[in-house]
Parts: C-alpha cells; sequence; structure tokens
C-alpha cells in the first residue's frame, strides 16, 4: 500500500525542522516539531483503522462467493465411483447412464437409448427370481408377530394381479413365496407360463389350489378352464 502523501509532507517538514538532530529540547522549532510528532501519530493511527476496516468489509463482502467457489471447485474434484456390479447386464447399463460420452451424433445416441432399453428389458426379467433365502430371513423374524395376532385374512379369494394364483395355494413354499407380488403382471405370466403350465396341462384333472378354493374341491378339465376361473374369482388374469 502506498504511504499517505499528507503524512509523508509532514514527517518532510519534521525532519527538515529537526535538522538532523535527535534532540529538540530548547531548539526554536520544538513546538512546532511536537506539534508535528502528535500530527503523525494521529493520522497513522486513523489510516490504521481505515485500513482495517476496509480489509474486514472486504472480507466479509467475499466471504460467501469464495466459500460457493471453493465448494464448486470440491465438486469438480469429484472423482467418479467405479462401477462394480454383478450382473452384466446391470453394470453394462451403468456404464452407459454414467459415462456416456460427450459428442454422440442423434444417431448415436438413438442407438444407446434403444441399448439401455433392451438391457432394462432383460434386467427386469432377471429380477422376477424369488429371493428365497433373504425371504427366509425376512420371514422368520415376522414369525413372532403374524403368531401373537391371527391379523386380516392372509390368501383373500381376490388376488393381487401380480401374485401366481399357482404358488399361492403351494404348502411347500413359505408364505412370501406364496403370497409374492412380481414387479408386472407380465413378469408373473412369464413365470407362470414357466413353471405351471406344462406341470398344469399334463393332469387330467386340474384343480385349483388356492387355500379358499381347496374345501370346495373345484376341478377343471382344460386350462382355460383353470384360467377361466382364476379370472372370475381370483381378479387374476392369464395369458391365454
Ligand atoms: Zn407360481
Ligand atoms: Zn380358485
Amino acid at each position: 500500500m502506498p504511504p499517505d502523501p499528507e503524512t509523508e509532507k509532514l514527517d518532510t517538514e519534521r525532519a527538515r525542522l529537526k535538522g538532523g538532530q535527535y534532540r529538540i529540547k530548547g531548539s526554536e522549532n520544538e513546538d512546532r516539531i511536537r506539534e508535528l510528532t502528535r500530527l503523525i501519530a494521529a493520522k497513522v493511527a486513523r489510516r490504521k483503522n481505515d485500513i482495517r476496516r476496509a480489509y474486514r468489509e472486504d472480507y466479509f463482502y467475499n466471504r460467501p462467493t469464495w466459500d460457493v467457489e471453493a465448494n464448486g471447485q470440491e465438486e469438480r474434484e469429484y472423482i467418479e465411483p467405479a462401477i462394480d456390479l454383478y450382473i452384466p447386464e446391470r453394470a453394462q447399463l451403468a456404464e452407459i447412464l454414467c459415462n456416456q460420452p460427450d459428442n454422440l451424433s442423434s444417431t448415436e445416441l438413438l442407438e444407446l437409448r434403444i441399448l439401455a432399453a433392451e438391457l432394462m428389458v432383460v434386467l427386469c426379467g432377471k429380477r422376477e427370481t424369488v429371493k428365497r433365502n433373504r425371504i427366509q430371513r425376512r420371514a422368520r423374524a415376522d414369525v413372532k408377530v403374524k403368531e401373537e395376532s391371527p391379523g386380516p385374512d392372509l390368501f383373500p379369494l381376490l388376488m393381487d394381479r401380480k401374485q401366481c394364483p399357482h404358488c399361492i395355494g403351494d404348502e411347500t413354499l413359505s408364505f412370501e413365496e406364496r403370497t409374492f407380488k412380481y414387479c408386472r403382471p407380465a413378469v408373473m405370466y412369464d413365470h407362470f407360463d414357466r413353471k405351471h403350465t406344462q406341470q398344469l396341462g399334463s393332469v387330467k384333472q386340474m384343480s385349483c389350489n388356492h387355500p379358499k378354493c381347496r374345501e370346495e374341491a373345484l376341478e377343471f378339465k382344460h386350462l382355460n378352464h383353470f384360467k377361466n376361473h382364476v379370472e372370475q374369482v381370483h381378479g387374476v388374469k392369464l395369458r391365454a
């Protein structure tokens, strides 16, 4: 910071009056020199105060901006976590969604979108498998509560459209597996077609094993007959 010109002028005048002498007592300019010393001291003190105030004003005015800018810097330095996934489709999908190149043409972008959609479909298909271990672990924790309170109807006649109408009557499965809801009705149809259609098609007399129907001993001659019953009574429409 440049020195204050006024203070400098007073300083020069005082030096001239002192004439290189240290002692001023008894000198003809003693009064003026003492006055100058007082004036200089006052000016220096005021200037110090002004500088301090200006610095504080500047600091508190700019601090929030510096903080915001510093935050932005930190974000730029953020390191992407490595994609480490077991399911290949999920890993590929994450790669597409997270690390998309910047300079793609619209055709390339479209291709990437199609690929992402296809991967999502495959991934959804994979999710239908009932997680037997996980469900059993959760079921064990729930058992106590269930034994204590009879609660609502565990197997209502009207089912959810995403529940399998055959698994619900399979007493070899856990309660959670019997009442499992797939992510979409279509995924449940896939499961039904794959797991039950062949088996049901090979028996001569098929019956609805839903806990509510079992007592009635309902019998069906054809798979379509059974599907019709499931739709009418349980509210679950199966693929024809
Ligand atoms: Zn089933
Ligand atoms: Zn039934």
